[in-house]
C-alpha cells in the first residue's frame, strides 16, 4: 500500500519545526529516521497532512559527556549509539541493547529521539531509559520541558510529548564505575521485537546487590521499572528471595496478547528473564532454576 497524499515541510531550525507544529497541530507529525512512521503511514494506519522533517537539523544529533552526564541529540542514530566510545563507557548498557534493535539498514536511518516518541511497549531503548533514570529533554512553545522517564511512557505509542513539542535530546547519568548490567531479550528472530526483554543495571555488594533496576519491554502498555527489584536489595539472595521477587513481578505485569505470545507465555518469560539476570549478576549459577 501507499501513504495517503501529504504535504512535505523541510525544517530549516528548532524554531522553524516548533512554528510548523504550532500552526498544523496534530495534523503535522514529524519525520526523524521515517523507519516507524513510513510504514504506519504506507498501512494507511495513519494519514498525516503535513510532515515536518527534521532529519537535517544537525544540530540535534550527537554524544557529549560532560560533569556526569551523557547528553545524546534525539536525531542521533542507533549506529551512531552502537559505534560511540562513550556510549561504550558511560553507557554501556544502552550500547548492549541498541545492537538489538532491527537490523543494520534500519539502525543506519532510525533515530533515538524517534523511537523514544514513537514509544512501542516491545522496543528496547524506552525500558532502557527507565532502567538508566534519564531525562526526557522536548522544546515547545513555551520552552524547554525536562520528563522524568517514568512520567514520558503513558501508553501504546503514547507519551507527556504534546503536538507542538518536539524531543530534542536525551541525558542519562553517567554509569558508575562499580555498576553492572545485564540485557536480554526473547525475540524470534535475531532483529525482531521482543516477545519479553529486560534492561537491568545493579551495583553489587558483599555477594548482594546495594541497587538494582529492572527495565521490563514487551510486559505491557509501556515499559515498566519492576518495583519488585526492591526485594532483592540489601538482602542474602537466595532461591527463596528470588521466588518471592518473582511472585511480585507477576502482579506488576499486565502483558499484552498478540501473535508472538500469550500474557501467560510473557509472564513466565519475565519470570525465566530475572532469574537469569540475577544469576548473571552475581555470577550465583545456584539460582538458574528458570
Ligand atoms: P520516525 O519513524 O521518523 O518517527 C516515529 C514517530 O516519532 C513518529 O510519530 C514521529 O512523528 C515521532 N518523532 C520522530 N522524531 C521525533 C522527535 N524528535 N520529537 C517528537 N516526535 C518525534 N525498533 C525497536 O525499538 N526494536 C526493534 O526490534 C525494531 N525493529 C524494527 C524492524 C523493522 C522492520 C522496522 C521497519 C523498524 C523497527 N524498529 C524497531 C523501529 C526503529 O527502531 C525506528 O527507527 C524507531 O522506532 C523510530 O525512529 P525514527 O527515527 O525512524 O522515527
Amino acid at each position: 500500500m501507499k501513504a495517503s497524499a501529504f504535504a512535505y515541510a523541510r525544517a530549516t531550525s528548532v524554531e522553524n519545526a516548533l512554528d510548523l507544529l504550532s500552526v498544523h497541530g496534530e495534523a503535522a507529525k514529524l519525520l526523524s529516521g521515517g523507519q516507524s512512521l513510513l510504514p504506519a503511514m504506507n498501512l494507511r494506519l495513519i494519514a498525516p497532512e503535513l510532515l515536518v522533517d527534521v532529519s537535517q537539523l544537525v544540530e540535534l544529533r550527537g554524544i557529549v559527556v560532560k560533569e556526569g552526564v551523557v547528553t545524546i541529540g534525539a536525531l542521533t542514530r542507533h549506529a551512531d549509539l552502537l559505534k560511540s566510545p562513550e556510549i561504550a563507557a558511560h553507557a554501556p548498557l544502552l550500547m548492549d541493547a541498541v545492537a538489538h534493535v532491527a537490523h543494520p539498514a534500519i539502525r543506519n536511518r532510525g533515530t533515538i529521539g524517534g523511537s523514544l516518541a514513537h514509544a512501542d511497549p516491545a522496543s528496547e531503548l524506552p525500558a532502557c531509559m527507565l532502567t538508566l533514570g534519564a531525562t526526557i529533554i522536548a522544546r515547545g512553545p513555551s520552552g524547554e520541558r525536562r520528563i522524568a522517564a517514568n512520567e514520558f511512557f503513558v501508553g501504546i505509542y503514547e507519551t507527556a510529548l504534546t503536538p507542538q513539542e518536539l524531543l530534542v535530546a536525551v541525558e542519562l547519568p553517567v554509569t558508575p564505575i562499580n555498576s553492572t548490567h545485564f540485557f536480554h531479550e526473547f525475540a524470534r528472530r535475531h532483529g525482531d521485537y521482543a516477545i519479553v526483554g529486560l534492561a537491568a543495571q545493579a551495583s553489587v555488594k558483599d555477594g548482594g546487590f546495594a541497587d538494582l533496576r529492572l527495565g521490563f519491554f514487551a510486559v505491557g502498555d509501556r515499559p515498566l521499572l519492576a518495583n519488585s527489584a526492591s526485594k532483592l536489595v540489601d538482602v542474602v539472595i537466595t532461591s527463596a528471595v528470588l521466588t518471592e521477587a518473582a511472585s511480585a513481578l507477576d502482579d506488576e505485569l499486565d502483558p499484552l496478547e498478540d501473535q508472538q505470545a500469550t500474557p501467560a507465555m510473557r509472564r513466565l518469560l519475565a519470570k525465566v528473564l530475572l532469574t537469569r539476570c540475577v544469576f548473571a549478576l552475581l555470577a550465583r549459577p545456584d539460582l538458574c532454576a528458570g
